[in-house]
């Protein structure tokens, strides 16, 4: 299937360009990594891919190569969708088609019993609350920062059992309330956790659903988000490392039992945490182990 892909990419004028879609077979809730290598009179532009344009950035460790991460949103449904790179050659702009195959990644589902106050908060003050932290997040998850904070590969924040999988539907006391945005960690007693990979502190605060939240901007559209904290041991302007502790794990906010969740944004988009780090990490930092 892939090969019969890569026979159908046909490019607009005879102008040789090197580009490659290094998973273009993808489930829903996954991310497509898209390299160019650069080539002397071409200038990359953007991806457009089901409505959505997406930025083409410098490979952090390559010089000679660009790269791009498109997310697969998780409500996408399985069908071969076309992928196009708009790019210049000579001021005259040129495009490239791909074709994606879209399968269903089969996530499972899950019923959760939780206080009814929590699933159908009626004061008005909380709905408000609730709102703006919602806003805010997006504001947050759509900046597209064009800085890279990223020169290794990405870790995960605990070593603990995982307790609940990215993608799950999720039943909220019998009603479809959405899915599982991120993973869960099992941390029963307060564990520091540590930050995935370099980047600048964007939020660290209370929040109705997530609790005490940490979300950290590794630049290049991509996010990573701690949730249920205990206690912060960062706040909002920081640069952190890899590796170093930004808080505590816990049981804040929306919960049945203490625990991490982990999560990652990538160009505004939810995906699989932990099937974005293996993507990432291939592709970019591979046989790099700083
Ligand atoms: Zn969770």
């Amino acid at each position: 299937m892939k090969s019969l892909f890569l026979i159908l990419f046909f490019i607009s004028n005879l102008f040789a360009v090197d580009i490659k879609i290094k998973n273009s077979t993808i489930e829903n809730g996954r991310t497509i990594f898209i390299e160019f290598k650069k080539e002397k009179g071409v200038k990359y532009k953007n991806i457009e891919f089901l409505k959505h344009s997406y930025p083409i950035y410098e490979n952090p460790v390559d010089k000679s190569k660009l790269y791009a991460l498109v997310p697969v949103s998780y409500y996408t449904k399985p069908d071969i969708k076309e992928l196009k790179v708009v790019y210049d050659v000579a001021k005259k702009t040129n495009t490239a088609f791909f074709m994606i195959e879209i399968k269903d990644a089969h996530y499972k589902k899950e019923s959760i019993k939780v206080s009814a106050k929590k699933v159908n908060p009626t004061s008005k003050k909380v709905q408000k609350r609730i709102s703006k932290e919602y806003a805010n997040a997006m504001k947050i998850y759509n900046t597209f920062s064009k800085h890279n904070y990223i020169t290794s590969k990405f870790i995960i924040p605990l070593n603990t059992k995982i307790t609940s999988e990215f993608g799950k539907a999720r039943v909220y006391n019998g009603t479809l309330k959405g899915y599982h945005s991120g993973v869960d960690f099992r941390a029963k007693k307060p564990t520091p956790i540590k930050c995935a990979n370099d980047g600048k502190v964007v939020l660290a605060k209370d929040r109705f659903y997530a609790g005490n939240s940490v979300i950290i901007d590794h630049g290049h559209g991509v996010y990573s988000c701690y949730y249920h904290l205990s206690k912060f041991k960062v706040k909002k302007g920081n640069i952190v490392k890899k590796g170093q502790i930004i808080g505590l794990s816990g049981s804040t906010g929306r919960i049945t039992g203490p625990h991490l969740h982990f999560a990652i944004r990538v160009e505004g988009t939810q995906v699989d945490p932990l099937e974005f780090i293996k993507t990432i990490n291939k592709n970019i930092f591979n046989g790099d182990d700083r």
